[in-house]
């Protein structure tokens, strides 16, 4: 698809800094190895410690979104596949790990999260050429967030009954979980280690096109050596997942991705007693006053919105700028804009990676056009994109107003709307005019200005003077059309938990 409006270009500084004296200068490559990895040529589902081909035997193919070529096969999953994975998390939920006291169960989780630390490298190197994203985020940030993740709950696994005193918490069974393609591995730990700190044992889906690294955790699982059947991994397309969702026996079902299929997994489980977590889409509002300190604020608008590519569903997707300081803050943030490198995910120099599919890719263009088609002012740097590969520049749109559906729908993608506001009051009116309410972010000098804002947002998370800052013992969720439930921190435990005192919820 091409855009039909000329983009506004400046010198080519995108990819280059600028010496002392002024004169670009360009970042050598910087490539990181990938020798140290073995990526398979297929994979199996790992149902019960073993990796073992789908029934019958079906596959699909997983590519490098950076240069669209194969990376490996994955198991396709069936029907009976789903039923035989679901037998065996029961089996081991009943006869293993919830025989186990929460001190066994936290060495189990301590090792593995030891181990991911251990093979973080390989880890990150296998997360950025599967799903796009910058080998520095996937090295600084969703690696070692995720062995913190198990190491965080690790230390809770022995402390149930202190976390909820005189409520006698019990597992639930076995847990369904179902993630997205923007954090395959942090995702997977934000699911998994609450669930088997809590007893249960669980059943993971990844998202079609970012399988492998859940698939190089199943040999963390073996060599952590786990009881068979506490962790299992099936990988197919969506429908596979319902099937999990729907299964009798399936007591807690976790999910991540897009409000459009949460609310079909909402109705599946309805009438059901399955214990139900929905973590969804999110269209962030970032709000700036004229007392903030700019240089620091458009460091955090950068890492709200281009951070991940924009593949995120907290991103500040939507920059509330006070009327008096807009012209100097996007002054600045265009020249910013101009030093984001885009291209190899794996230069260690990339800021912004690719795009996660091609499907993926033309939605960003078709909100784009809109943007354009609407009468929004469009900003993209000049800098050069790979000829391959799902590449997206970023991008900044001003002149935006509210009913603009770049303004409205979540992107998903390296595309900022900026919007205006004079006074506080206008500002939390207009930040709250979504359907969605996951984060948001305030950049003031005025404590007092902090807190009425945080508590007149009606959203999750809310930063202040910061922005994408995720901790695990911080609870993470949303309002309205964002999910409910929360996930990290004690209230991420809970969720998978039975702790009526009657039992009730467990089987
Ligand atoms: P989906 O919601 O379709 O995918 C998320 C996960 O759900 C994947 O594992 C997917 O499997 C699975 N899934 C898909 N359909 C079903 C179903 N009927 N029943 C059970 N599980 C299902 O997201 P998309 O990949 O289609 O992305 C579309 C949009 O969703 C994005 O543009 C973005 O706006 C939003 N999104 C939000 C995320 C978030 O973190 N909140 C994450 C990802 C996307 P499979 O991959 O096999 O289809």
């Amino acid at each position: 698809m091409t855009l039909t409006k000329k983009r506004e270009t400046r010198p080519a500084t995108a990819s280059w800094g600028l010496s002392a004296g002024g004169i670009p200068w360009e970042y050598a490559p910087a490539p990181e190895a990938t020798d140290h990895v073995n990526i398979e040529r297929e994979y199996g589902l790992f149902i019960g410690n073993t990796s073992a081909p789908s029934r019958p035997r079906k596959t699909f193919s997983v590519i490098n979104p950076a240069t669209e070529e194969p990376l490996a096969k994955v198991a396709h999953a069936s029907k009976a596949d789903v039923h035989r994975a679901v037998t065996t998390a029961r089996e081991a939920h009943r006869s293993s790990w919830s025989k186990l006291s929460g001190r066994e169960r936290a060495k189990y989780l301590y090792r593995i999260a030891r181990i991911l630390q251990e093979r973080s490298r390989e880890f990150a190197v296998v997360e950025t050429m599967n799903s796009g994203k910058p080998i520095k985020e996937s090295r600084d940030v969703d690696v070692p967030l995720a062995a913190a993740h198990f190491f965080y709950y690790a230390g809770w696994a022995d402390k149930l009954e202190y976390a909820f005193p005189n409520r006698e918490p019990q597992s639930l069974g076995v847990a369904a979980q179902i993630i997205p393609w923007n954090f395959p591995l942090l995702m997977l730990a934000w699911k998994i280690a609450p669930a088997l700190a809590a007893g249960n044992t669980v059943i993971l889906k990844p998202a079609s096109t970012t399988p492998l690294t859940a698939y190089l955790f199943a040999d963390v699982v073996r060599q952590a050596d786990l009881p068979p059947g506490v962790v299992n991994i099936i990988t197919g397309p969506g429908e596979i997942g319902m099937e999990l969702v729907r299964h009798p026996d399936v007591r807690k079902v976790a999910f991540t991705g897009s409000t459009a299929v949460g609310k079909m997994i909402a109705r599946a489980v309805a009438g059901t007693d399955k214990k139900l977590t929905l973590e969804l889409g999110g269209k962030a509002a970032n709000i700036v006053f004229d007392d903030a300190p700019l240089d620091q604020a458009i460091e955090g608008i950068v890492n709200g919105i281009y951070f991940n590519q924009g593949e995120v569903c907290c991103a500040g997707s939507r920059l509330f700028v006070q009327e008096s300081v807009h012209e100097p803050l996007i002054a600045k943030l265009k020249a910013r804009l101009g030093t984001l490198r885009v291209g190899d995910p794996l230069d260690k120099n990339t800021d912004v990676g690719a795009i996660n599919s091609a499907g993926q890719l033309a939605k960003v263009q078709e909100l784009v056009q809109s943007g354009i088609d609407e009468g929004a002012e469009i900003f993209q740097p000049a800098c050069d994109l790979p000829e391959r590969g799902f590449f997206f520049r970023p991008t900044l749109f001003t002149g935006v107003s509210q009913s603009h559906r770049i303004a409205q729908e979540e992107i998903f993608g390296p595309v900022l709307s900026v919007l205006t506001f004079r006074t506080p009051e206008e500002a939390i009116e207009k930040a709250n005019n979504t359907p969605y309410g996951l984060s948001a972010g305030v950049w003031t000098e005025k404590g007092s200005r902090i807190f009425k804002m945080v508590a007149a947002m009606k959203a999750g998370v809310v930063w202040a003077n910061t922005f994408n800052r995720f901790d695990p013992t911080s609870p993470f969720g949303g309002y309205k059309e964002s999910g409910h439930g929360r996930e990290g921190g004690i209230h991420g435990l809970a969720a998978y938990l039975d702790v009526s005192g009657d039992g009730a919820n467990t089987r």
